[in-house]
């Protein structure tokens, strides 16, 4: 809820709109667990508010990685016994969150385990922060990066995504910063533009993962509805717009879109759009795709090194326990 929502609560209850301001904080930067530990509110507006509202929706299920793991998944359960899952991850002085943001996913990209459960539904705006307090809970510093890229298109539930990120950016509460966020899409136009038009200030990581229209289509349905071409060209519009540099994230198949010519095509592709290329030697999930050998994915590194925009690689972390990107499905 944001502080509107809180403001209008305690109007019900007759009680002054500071008392908004004191529940918002004791919800987001304090990340307490129950309304009997807001030490400052009177005893009858908890009880009000407990009896009708729910403080935390999820639950932590199974937590899989030891505390001092890189890298620990976390089986999350909905109030309605939905799961997902939510991975955090440790590298030096950075602290970062995977967030889901729907409950399957449509898009059954082919790579994915997350596309092979279809969708359930979309996550609401109090499931997909809960996720972040959560984790802040588990983790023994502050988290200093959120993705969205756990479970779900998070442009198919646009309005909760960005709902959810300004609670998480909001500077009376958690305080993340924009450039600390980053929803990654696997291409829906038609919100890339919204999300220009509306001059949102996270991070834009758009999936691409091949470099033809032909190639793309064979790992990704959704090219079918938003071609290459048009995809392309709304990261250009966004770009023109907002000036922001865009990654894209091109998850490495062997033998399907780790070639030289499919590194110069790449090449061809992007060079005119101020970018960066993050490349994902893939995660197998026993499914039909293979992860390149070490030294293929070198080559295919090899042939960025004139690149005009950045090029780095994920080793995924997490890959061992089923934590790594497009690794994630519940059963
Ligand atoms: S990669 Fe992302 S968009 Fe594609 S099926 Fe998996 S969760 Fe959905």
């Amino acid at each position: 809820m944001s502080l509107d929502d809180f403001t209008s609560i305690v109007k019900d209850y007759d009680e002054p709109k500071y008392r908004a301001e004191q529940l918002f904080t004791w919800i987001y930067k304090r990340n307490v667990q129950s309304f009997a530990e807001m030490e400052n509110l009177p005893k009858q507006l908890k009880i009000n508010i407990a009896n009708n509202y729910l403080l935390n929706p999820l639950k932590i299920l199974k937590v899989t990685g030891t505390k001092s793991a890189t890298t620990r998944k976390f089986l999350l359960e909905c109030n309605d016994g939905e799961k997902i899952e939510a991975v955090l991850m440790k590298e030096q002085k950075r602290i970062t969150i995977c967030l889901s943001s729907q409950v399957g996913c449509a898009l059954g990209c082919e790579f994915c385990a997350t596309g092979t459960m279809g969708i359930i539904r979309n996550l609401t705006v109090g499931e997909i922060v809960a996720q972040y307090l959560l984790l802040l809970k588990e983790s023994e510093k502050p988290i200093t990066n959120v993705v969205f890229m756990g479970m779900g298109e998070p442009f198919l539930n646009y309005n909760n995504v960005i709902k959810a990120t300004d609670l998480i950016n909001h500077p009376e509460g958690i305080n993340l910063g924009a450039r600390h966020i980053t929803i990654s899409t696997a291409g829906i136009v038609p919100q890339i533009r919204q999300f220009a038009k509306e001059k949102q200030r996270y991070k834009l990581a758009i999936s691409l993962n091949g470099s033809t229209q032909e190639q793309r289509l064979k790992t990704m349905p959704i090219a079918k509805k938003y071609p290459i071409d048009k995809l392309i060209e709304s990261v250009k519009d966004y770009y023109n717009a907002r000036r922001k540099l865009v990654t894209f994230e091109y998850v490495l198949l062997a033998d399907i879109n780790d070639s030289e010519l499919d590194a110069k095509r790449l090449i061809s592709l992007i060079s005119d759009l101020p970018c960066k290329l993050n490349v994902i030697p893939y995660n197998e999930i026993g499914g039909k795709f293979n992860r390149p050998s070490d030294e293929k994915i070198q080559d295919f590194l090899g042939k960025f090194i004139n690149a005009p925009f950045t090029v780095t690689t994920r080793w995924s972390k997490g890959a061992d326990i089923n934590a790594g990107c497009g690794q994630l499905v519940v059963s």
